[in-house]
């Protein structure tokens, strides 16, 4: 049976990361709505225009519209074996439309928990690649770098990692994502794991979360 692994916790988690991770390990497509909505804004397309100054200022795209976004990505031939959603849903409409989508599938929530203060420090000291988007090792930040180590283009913030638009954007988070939160939580296929360890840790205990709660669905 399709897995659909959905990655839930606050921006800044490190759950771009470890969906990434985890759909190498089960060989499952990752797919970010954020990833994809900032592509579409790089592209300068209709929907990038249309989603850009919602996303400036940390507010979310609309239910109706992130919803057929992603309708339209999980027909695709490759989610046939499951995927790894991270960035949606967000909202409790949102997670409902995935029920609707994902009927007949084994889906399991894992949620990443960060708490407020870390989020901000962490988001507000991030940088990205103005070329390719990837997010620099904090390492290189360290040492002074400021290039990115991936293709040598120079290291910017991203508008929403603004120090004020990361505090938008949890407040975002309290006000609608934990309604939906709670809406997983009643689920025995929920898990919490503390992200507030070092990456390789989160990702064990990730992984070790998915293989329980499978091995529950299958005796089921
Ligand atoms: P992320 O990279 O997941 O933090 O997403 C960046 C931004 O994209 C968010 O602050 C929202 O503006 C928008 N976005 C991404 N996914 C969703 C979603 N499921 N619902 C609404 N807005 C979204």
């Amino acid at each position: 049976m399709a897995l659909d692994i959905v990655m839930l916790g606050p921006p800044g988690a490190g759950k771009g990361t470890q969906a990434a991770r985890l759909a190498r390990l089960y060989g499952l497509p990752a797919i970010s709505t954020g990833d994809m909505l900032r592509e579409a804004v790089q592209a300068g397309s209709d929907l990038g225009q249309r989603v850009k100054a919602v996303m400036d200022r940390g507010d979310l795209v609309s239910d109706d519209l992130m919803i057929e976004i992603v309708r339209e990505r999980l027909v695709r031939d490759d989610t046939a074996k499951g995927v790894v959603l991270d960035g949606f849903p967000r909202t409790l409409r949102q997670a409902e439309a995935l029920d609707q989508m994902a009927d007949g599938r084994n889906l399991v929530a894992i949620e990443v928990a960060v708490p407020a203060e870390e989020i901000i420090r962490r988001l507000s000291s991030r940088r990205i690649c103005r070329d390719c988007a990837a997010i620099a090792d904090p390492e290189t930040l360290a040492g002074g770098g400021a290039t990115c180590a991936r293709c040598g283009g120079p290291l910017v913030q991203r508008a929403d990692d603004r120090e004020d638009v990361v505090r938008e954007r949890l407040h975002v988070y309290e006000r609608t994502v934990r309604p939906m939160l709670d809406y997983y939580r009643a689920r025995p296929s929920f898990r919490t794991v503390d992200g507030r360890q070092p990456p390789d840790r989160v990702f064990d205990a990730i992984v070790e979360a998915v293989e329980r709660l499978t091995a529950v669905g299958q005796k089921d």
